[in-house]
Order: C-alpha cells, then sequence, then structure tokens
C-alpha cells in the first residue's frame, strides 16, 4: 500500500471522533467481515464507530462479534440518516460505486459532504473518495483491511474477534482459499490471524454448516434445473419465485449454487438466475474460469459488475427472457471461452 495514502488515512482518522462504516447492499462475509473487523479495530484506537448495512445479510453471519450492533438502513432509515449527518469520516468498504448502497441511501451519500475512504477489491472504482484504496488484485476486502492495519503500524491491536472477522471475509470471498486470487500473501495474512486467535475450524462450522433442510431441497430443484450447453462451455441455474417459494427461500439460501455449474468438466462459465417478483428482477450471479471476463459481461449487458471470474448483475425482463436474453449473447464470447470457433 502506498505510503502517503497511509499517510493521509492517518491524519483523517485522527482527526475524526465519529466514524461511520458501511458495506454493500446484500451483504457478504467479506462486507460484513471487514466492516466489523475494521468497526472493532477504531474502537479500540478511541473512536465513536457505527457499522451500517444497506439491508439485512443472511443468517450464517449472525455470529460475527457486535451482529447486534449493525444498523440496516432499510429498516431503521432516519437513524442512519442520523448517523450519517453526525459522522466525520465514512468508510464505504467493499465497494466502489455509490450505486451498491440502493437508491435511498445512495442519495443520502452522494448529498453529503462528508469526506469518504474506500476500501475496496473491485474493478473500476468511482472516484468519491478523499483516500482511495483500491486493489482489485486482492481476492477479498478483508485483507486489504489488514494491509490498513499493518501501514498504520497497528498490527498489535489485533485481538481475536477482529482476526475472526478478517479470517471470515478472506474465507468467503477466496472461495476457502480456491480461487486465483488466493496468494501467498493471503496465507500470511491468514497466519497472523490464526496466531492472533481466529479459529478456522469454529469459523468454517459456523459459516457454511447452518444450512436449513429447506435450503439443501431447494439446492436439489436448482440442479434439476441446472442447464448446460457444451458448445459454449456454459452452465446454468434458474430458479423462480415459486420455487423459491415453495422451500420457503431465506436471505442468502442460493450462496454458492452458481459455484456447481463451474464444478462441471470444461465449463468456464457459470450462471444462476435467481427471479424476484417482490423487486421485479431477475438477480443473477457470474463465475467464471480463466479469462472469461464476467464483469465485462455484467457490466455491459446486466447493470452489474464485479470481478473478472465473480460478478453480479439483474435484469429487469422476465426469467425466460433474461435466459434468453443471456443464451443469445453466448456466441459473442465463444471465443473467450476458449472453445474452437
Ligand atoms: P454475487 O454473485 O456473489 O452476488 O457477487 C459476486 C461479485 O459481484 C461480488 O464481488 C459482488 O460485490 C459483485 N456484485 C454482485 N452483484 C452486483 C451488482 O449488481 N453490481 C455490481 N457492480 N457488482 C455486483
Ligand atoms: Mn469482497
Amino acid at each position: 500500500m502506498q505510503k502517503e495514502k497511509i499517510e493521509a488515512l492517518k491524519a483523517l482518522i485522527k482527526k475524526s471522533d465519529n466514524i461511520l462504516i458501511i458495506g454493500h447492499k446484500n451483504p457478504d462475509g467479506d462486507a460484513i467481515g471487514s466492516c466489523v473487523g475494521l468497526g472493532l479495530f477504531l474502537k479500540k484506537q478511541g473512536h465513536h464507530v457505527n457499522v451500517v448495512m444497506p439491508n439485512a445479510y443472511p443468517e450464517f453471519l449472525h455470529w460475527v462479534p457486535g451482529h447486534e450492533d449493525i444498523f440496516i438502513y432499510a429498516d431503521q432509515k432516519e437513524e442512519v440518516e442520523q448517523l450519517v449527518h453526525n459522522s466525520d469520516l465514512i468508510f464505504t468498504l467493499d465497494f466502489n460505486h455509490f450505486s451498491r448502497v440502493g437508491d435511498g441511501f445512495s442519495d443520502l451519500l452522494t448529498e453529503c459532504k462528508i469526506p469518504f475512504v474506500m476500501i475496496d477489491h473491485h474493478e473500476q472504482p468511482d472516484d468519491y473518495a478523499e483516500v482511495c484504496l483500491s486493489y482489485p488484485e486482492y481476492g477479498s476486502t478483508a485483507e486489504l483491511i489488514f494491509e490498513t492495519i499493518q501501514g498504520l503500524g497497528l498490527v498489535k491491536d489485533i485481538d481475536k474477534d477482529i482476526a475472526s472477522c478478517l479470517y471470515l471475509g478472506i474465507m468467503t470471498d477466496t472461495g476457502s482459499f480456491r480461487f486465483p486470487s488466493t496468494t501467498s500473501r493471503t496465507h500470511e495474512i491468514v497466519s497472523v490471524l490464526l496466531k492472533k486467535g481466529a479459529k478456522s475450524h469454529e469459523i468454517q462450522q459456523k459459516t457454511f454448516d447452518s444450512s436449513s433442510i429447506n435450503r439443501l431441497k431447494l439446492l436439489g430443484k436448482a440442479m434439476q434445473n441446472l442447464e448446460y450447453l457444451p458448445e459454449f462451455q456454459t452452465a446454468y441455474i434458474h430458479l423462480s419465485q415459486k420455487e423459491l417459494d415453495d422451500y420457503n427461500f431465506q436471505k442468502g439460501d442460493t450462496e454458492g449454487f452458481v459455484n456447481y455449474g463451474l464444478s462441471i468438466k470444461d465449463v468456464v462459465l457459470a450462471v444462476i438466475f435467481k427471479e424476484d417478483l417482490h423487486q421485479n428482477m431477475v438477480k443473477i450471479s457470474f463465475r467464471s474460469k480463466g479469462d472469461f471476463d464476467v464483469n465485462q459481461l455484467a457490466r455491459e449487458y446486466f447493470h452489474g459488475g464485479g470481478h473478472k471470474n465473480a460478478a453480479g448483475g439483474r435484469s429487469d425482463l422476465s426469467l425466460n427472457e433474461t435466459i434468453e436474453k443471456f443464451v443469445a449473447l453466448l456466441p459473442n464470447y465463444k471465443k473467450d471461452s476458449g472453445a474452437a470457433v
């Protein structure tokens, strides 16, 4: 991390009493782990810190220390508006564009005149932040929180709770250390976190072994709905609102489903389409292997973005029309998929 940026950050933190930390909409393990981990660290430095998420997050993340203290904008708009206006400094973690916090919250951030610090690992950051720590080559924002703390010379202040939060973020965003973004540096950081008291097996268990029976049955349905297009080295899954309702879908239940498509031999592009009739849209997750750039695909055609090998987006068309649109695009990507043209 550049020394000047760390110095600028140090100065900003020093003059800020009230600090707000914000994650992205539909928060994942990295957003929660990074925000809570940084929050606990800044509290230890004597600041008043609050953490806000735009909307609720899955139950398998409720074990994080201080879960009860996290504000949810969708449920607590007035309180969050107060918090924003009373803050001296706002961290935005694990996203790089205000649109990622959703409509109302995004307006609130756009209009406020408070300095922002961005710590993030997504491509193409927007330029709203006074200090912008954007490193897309990193596999998780949680690693960047560690690098920031190390840059500040304060690794000694990482305790078991902070270490557990950062471990959660790294573990979930690297697919339990499987994705190509996992580096020797990732393992060095994790080694320090384990020495600080993070318990790997406990965190894995609390996060991954807490499924409901309905979630597993929904996975069965998703696997029945799996479509495989060998000529495009592509596999996709679709789940309608009715199917989600049949299995009493809860937030987070489809987490990880998309990866099953990618586990088919030779598949380089996997997608899940999830109908959401409450919000009149189809939520889409893309995963890829190798050079297939799903960030570009999601940005160009599905109002989304993310990383080269993991991105998300949405469609305002019906579920069937969305899938038709997607399948019609595939011939354009045939050479990216590595298939013979
Ligand atoms: P997921 O498919 O697990 O929801 O997200 C995969 C990656 O894409 C994550 O890094 C996430 O932040 C990003 N992502 C997911 N949905 C969207 C979206 O609608 N817009 C953008 N810009 N990024 C997204
Ligand atoms: Mn992340």
